[in-house]
Order: C-alpha cells, then sequence, then structure tokens
C-alpha cells in the first residue's frame, strides 16, 4: 500500500461572496508519494487558478505565500484535480494528512466543481496530527505542524504554508512516529454511509467504532437499536443492564454497563450532521473505562437527571 501526504492551500471570499457549499476554495495541492517503507517515491505539485474567489482574502495573504500574480497562469481545479487522481495511481493507498482539514474541503471543492468524488462513503485516513499526540503519549494533543517540526527539531529550511513543503514536513514527521500507531485510521465523513450495509464498523483492539448511514431525524437515529446497543469491545458480549442513553449538550450521548468478564463498557454516541444532505447521523465509540471514568460518566449521568427536573 501507498501513502499519499496531502496538503493543501486555499482562500476564502469576503463574508458577502462565500459559498457555503464550499467555503473555502483550493489554490494548490501538494502531495508526496510514499512506498510502504515511508521512501519517497513521486511529488506532486501544482496551483489553482481560482475561479470563484478570485482575489486573495485580506487575512489568507497573512498567511499562505501565494500571490494573485502566481495563480493567473495556473490551471482551474478540475484540470489539477484529474492530474491529481492520476498521480495516486491505481494501486492501493492511503492518504495522510495533518489534521482533518484538507479532506473536508478537498471534497467540498470536488462537489462544487462536479469532479469524481474520492469516495463514495466515509473516507479512511492517518491524521498524522492526531498520531503524533499518540507518539507524544498525549492521545488529545493536537500540534500545530510548525510546533512539532520545532519539537524534532527538524531543520527549517522549506517556508511553510506551500503545499508540497507541508507535505515534505508532514512525511518527516510521520517518519518520526512509531509504526504501530498506523493501525488507528481516522475517516472523513463528508460523505456519510449510503445505507446499513455500507456503515463503518471497525474494531482498534482497545475501542470500536461504529458509523452509521443518515436518519430522518435525530429521535428515529437515537432510537434505533442497533445505535443503543452496548457491546462489549473484548468480547463483543451484548450488556442488557446498562445506564440509559443520556446527553447534557444535546448533541454527544453517553451510556455505561458492566462486562462480567471485562468490566466497565462506555459507549459514547456523537451525533452529526451529514453536510450535503442535512440530515443526522452518528458516530459511536465503545471502549473499556478505569473506575475514575466511571465516576466521572455517573456523575454526569446524575447531572443529567437533575438538570432535567429544573
Ligand atoms: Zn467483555
Amino acid at each position: 500500500m501507498n501513502y499519499i501526504v496531502l496538503d493543501l492551500e486555499w482562500n476564502m471570499g469576503s463574508r458577502r461572496e462565500e459559498l457555503k457549499v464550499m467555503p473555502f476554495e483550493i489554490i494548490e495541492i501538494g502531495a508526496v508519494k510514499l512506498d510502504e517503507n515511508l521512501a519517497e517515491t513521486e511529488r506532486f505539485s501544482r496551483l489553482i487558478r481560482p475561479q470563484v474567489y478570485k482575489r486573495m482574502h485580506w487575512a489568507n495573504k497573512k498567511v499562505v505565500n501565494i500571490e494573485n500574480s502566481d495563480l493567473q497562469d495556473a490551471e482551474g481545479f478540475e484540470m489539477v484535480y484529474s492530474e491529481f487522481l492520476a498521480f495516486c495511481g491505481d494501486d492501493p493507498y492511503i492518504f495522510c494528512t495533518w489534521g482533518d482539514t484538507d479532506l473536508t474541503e478537498l471534497q467540498r471543492n470536488i462537489y462544487y466543481f462536479d469532479c469524481l468524488p474520492l469516495s463514495e462513503g466515509p473516507l479512511e485516513f492517518l491524521d498524522i496530527q492526531k498520531l503524533n499526540g499518540y507518539n507524544n503519549g498525549a492521545p488529545k494533543e493536537r500540534l500545530s505542524l510548525e510546533k512539532a517540526v520545532e519539537e524534532y527539531g527538524i531543520p527549517e529550511n522549506k517556508g511553510f504554508h506551500r503545499a508540497v513543503n507541508d507535505a515534505v514536513y508532514t512525511v518527516d514527521i510521520m517518519k518520526r512516529i512509531d509504526r504501530k500507531y498506523e493501525i488507528f485510521t481516522s475517516f472523513n465523513t463528508y460523505h456519510t454511509p449510503a445505507d446499513t450495509e455500507s456503515e463503518v464498523k471497525r474494531d482498534y483492539g482497545t475501542y470500536t467504532k461504529h458509523i452509521t448511514h443518515c436518519f430522518p431525524d435525530k429521535m428515529s437515529l437515537l432510537h434505533n437499536k442497533r445505535i443503543k446497543a452496548l457491546t462489549c469491545p473484548a468480547c463483543g458480549r451484548k450488556i442488557k443492564k446498562g445506564l440509559p442513553l443520556f446527553t447534557l449538550n444535546g448533541k454527544n450521548y453517553l451510556t455505561m454497563g458492566e462486562c462480567t468478564v471485562h468490566g466497565t463498557v462506555k459507549s459514547k454516541i456523537r451525533i452529526k450532521k451529514d453536510e450535503l444532505q442535512g440530515k443526522p447521523y452518528a458516530i459511536k465509540t465503545t471502549r473499556l473505562i478505569n473506575d475514575a471514568e466511571k465516576t466521572s460518566v455517573e456523575e454526569k449521568y446524575q447531572k443529567s437527571i437533575s438538570s432535567k427536573s429544573e
């Protein structure tokens, strides 16, 4: 399997110009292709002539090192994207990005310009920013690319915020991350699963993840038996007596119960809205938790009951 390490630069419009379907228009695609040993085999770097937000936004000018005049002779998105797909090639590959925003913006641009989608459903990728946190023993840490480069003492001999340079820096960091973390893939859900059969179900060893298709409304989602069910991630046993599904903010729902063999199991159901269909779907993660986390869930449950009765 190849790795396609991707980075984008984009421009935005003024508040008056902004299109909801594409708030950011891509003006540069940079990518590095790596083989299974993380050795570089090919590079891709193209500017893109903007067709919607044609002048560089003032706030963007401060960050991105690209001038209007650089873009005038570039090809439009449709052409550059088809070249990019050719670069990605026919052999299996997985995208690697710093954080998860690039793949969302790329898919928004693909949709707006009516190009061939990257994926029918959720797009599996490696979030190097997340894996770097795992590697640092701080799973929730999300460093900026500049900060991570600095922490590793990687020579900063290329300007940041040019797509291919940032992709190369991302590669430099990938090579310093223990490869055992590569199993912890992420999913970009710009496209959600079309139906029950194509839902994503993953067992990551210490936790499981389930990405559902869209439901007509939140209530039908929350009442769905498959979504409500609490299952031990270690043995797959159904846990019958658990806390009822509860929430403190209307977005994240929690439930908890005991597996007689493996201990306390917690499921978190995050309700999200599908951008294209405007309908809710859920990302459910289930893990075994320790006593301190168990107490914390119990406290949240008590709080949810007392806030209801107020
Ligand atoms: Zn179990």
